[in-house]
C-alpha cells in the first residue's frame, strides 16, 4: 500500500522543512552537546522524530511555544506527566503557596492526609504512601510484595514498561523464559531469576506460570499502554485476580498511565480489586510525585513484619519522597484539576480524535487501527488491534513512525514518541482535535500518493 521509496523521499523532506524552521532549537542542542550527554538533560529526549530536539519556551494548557516561536498542540502532554495540561492554575498557585512555606521537612504537612484520604475515595485502597516517581513506587510495591509473601519472583506481561525496573524490563524469550529487553542498559542479573513473563491475555499461561507458587506479584497495566494501546478481553480481569488469589500471588495494578480511564483509573472505572496499586506522572500536575496504595490485609502484613523491617534503610522510601511540596501539588491537581468535570470533557474529544483517525484511514483503506482509552489514543500499523505484546510488537515500523511524527510535528502537533499516542488535557478543545484530524489525513493522503 505505502511504497517505501515513497515514505523515504517524504521523510527526507519532511527532515529538511524542520530543520530550515528551528534555527535556535539546533542552535541550543549544538550548545549543549558541550556539557549534556547527547545534547539533552535525559537520554529519551533525543528520541524525537527531527534532527535534534525542540527546546521549549513555554507552555499553558494544551499548548507549548518553542524557542523559535512556533506554538504546538501538544497530545503528548510530557508522556502523561502533563495530562493537567501545562501549568494548570490551581497547581500553580499552590506550588506558589507552598514554595513560600518551606518545600522539604522530612516531616508531614496536613496536605498529605487530605491526599490519602482522596486517594482512598478513588481507587479503593486505604492505606498510602509518596515516592517520587511511578518507578520507585512499582520498585517499593515489589520489595514490600517479596518481604510479605516470602517469595523471590514476580510476573509481567511481555511488553510492559513499569519504568526503570530491573525486574520488569524483560521480554518473552524463546522458550518462555524473561529474557532482557533489547537494549537494556547494565541490567543488574539475568532476568530469568527474578521474573516470569507471559503474553498479556493469555489465561492458561498466567495460570501455569504462577502455579508453582513462587511469584510474590503480578505486576500489570490493567489495560497496556505502552506498546499501542491493549485491552483486556472479557473475563481476562476476573481471571487474574482469581489465579492470583488461588495461588497466594499479590496483585499489583500500575495506574500510571490508565488514570485516563477516569477520576479513579481503569480500577475506579471497572471495579478492580489489586492488592497494591501504583500511580505517578499527573498526579502531580508535573511535579515529580507518585504512590502507592495497599489494602488492609497487605498494610496488616507489613506491619506484622515490623521487627524484619529497617525503617531507615530497608530498600523502600526516600529523602525527599512526600515532601511538602508535592503534596501540595498533589492536592491542588486532585481537588481541582483531574476532576470528574475535566474526564467529562476530555473522554469525548479523546471518541472525537479515534473517528477522526478511524475515517481518515477507512477512507484511504489503509491496515491501520486506531484504539482508546478513556482520554488516550492511538493508532498502530496493523488492521486489528493487538491482543498482546507479542503481535503489537510485531507490527512496529521506525520509518513509518517517524514520518507520522514528523509530518506532525511541522504542521504543530507533537505526538508521544515512542508510539503514535495521543493524550487530551482539560485545555484541549474540539478545533484542536479537528486540526489533527486534517493533519493525519494529509500523511496518510501523501503515503498512498492520492490527490487531495
Ligand atoms: N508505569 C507506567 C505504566 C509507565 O508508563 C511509566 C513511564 N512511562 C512508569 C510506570 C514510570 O514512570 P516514571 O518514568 O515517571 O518513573
Amino acid at each position: 500500500m505505502i511504497e517505501r521509496s515513497r515514505l523515504s523521499d517524504l521523510l527526507a523532506s519532511e527532515d529538511r522543512l524542520f530543520e530550515q524552521r528551528h534555527p535556535r532549537s539546533r542552535a541550543l542542542y549544538e550548545q549543549a552537546r558541550a556539557h549534556l550527554l547527547g545534547g539533552v538533560p535525559m537520554n529519551w529526549m533525543v528520541r524525537w522524530a527531527g534532527a535534534f530536539p525542540l527546546f521549549v519556551e513555554a507552555g499553558q494548557g494544551a499548548h507549548f511555544v518553542d524557542v523559535d516561536g512556533l506554538r504546538y498542540l501538544d497530545l503528548c502532554l510530557g508522556d502523561t506527566g502533563a495530562m493537567t495540561g501545562h501549568a494548570p492554575p490551581a497547581t500553580v498557585a499552590a506550588l506558589a503557596e507552598q514554595s513560600r512555606r518551606g518545600l522539604t521537612f522530612m516531616l508531614p504537612t496536613a496536605d498529605s492526609v487530605w491526599v490519602g484520604e482522596e486517594l482512598s475515595r478513588r481507587f479503593g485502597l486505604p492505606y498510602w504512601q509518596f515516592t517520587l516517581t511511578a518507578t520507585d513506587a512499582n520498585r517499593f510495591a515489589l520489595r514490600l510484595a517479596r518481604q510479605i509473601t516470602g517469595r523471590p519472583r514476580v510476573l509481567v506481561f511481555n511488553w510492559c514498561y513499569h519504568g526503570t525496573v530491573d525486574e520488569a524490563f524483560v521480554t518473552l524469550a524463546e522458550g518462555g523464559a524473561a529474557g532482557p529487553r533489547w537494549g537494556n542498559i547494565g541490567p543488574a542479573v539475568d532476568p530469568a531469576l527474578t521474573t516470569r513473563v507471559v503474553e498479556f491475555n493469555d489465561v492458561p499461561a498466567l495460570e501455569a506460570a504462577l502455579a508453582p507458587g513462587d511469584v510474590a506479584c503480578v505486576l500489570a497495566e490493567p489495560a497496556m499502554t505502552n506498546i499501542g494501546i491493549i485491552h483486556p478481553e472479557p473475563g481476562f480481569h476476573d481471571a487474574l485476580r482469581a489465579i492470583t488469589r488461588r495461588s497466594g500471588t499479590l496483585l499489583i495494578i500500575d495506574e500510571t498511565h490508565t488514570i485516563c480511564a477516569g477520576p479513579g483509573g481503569y480500577t475506579g472505572a471497572h471495579g478492580l480489586q489489586p492488592d497494591l496499586l501504583t500511580i505517578g506522572k499527573p498526579i502531580g500536575g508535573g511535579v515529580p510525585a507518585a504512590a502507592y496504595g495497599m489494602s488492609a490485609a497487605v498494610a496488616e502484613r507489613i506491619r506484622a513484619e515490623k521487627d524484619r523491617i529497617d525503617q531507615d534503610a530497608g530498600g523502600i522510601g526516600g529523602t525527599l519522597a512526600g515532601n511538602a511540596l508535592a503534596l501540595a501539588a498533589v492536592r491542588a491537581t486532585l481537588e481541582q484539576v483531574l476532576t470528574d468535570a475535566a474526564f467529562a470533557h476530555t473522554i469525548p474529544l479523546a471518541e472525537r480524535f479515534e473517528a477522526g483517525v478511524r475515517a481518515a484511514i477507512e477512507e484511504y483503506g489503509l491496515p491501520w487501527n486506531v484504539t482508546r482509552l478513556g482520554c488516550r489514543a492511538e493508532y498502530w500499523f496493523r488492521p486489528r488491534p493487538a491482543r498482546n505484546g507479542a503481535e503489537a510488537a510485531a507490527a512496529i515500523d521506525h520509518e513509518l513512525d517517524r514520518f507520522m511524527h514528523l509530518w506532525a510535528l511541522n504542521r504543530r502537533i507533537l505526538l508521544t514518541p515512542f508510539h503514535n499516542m495521543a493524550l487530551i488535557a482539560p485545555g484541549t478543545t474540539e478545533a484542536d482535535i479537528d486540526e489533527h484530524t486534517r493533519v493525519f489525513r494529509e500523511a496518510v493522503q501523501a503515503l498512498v500518493g492520492a490527490s487531495k
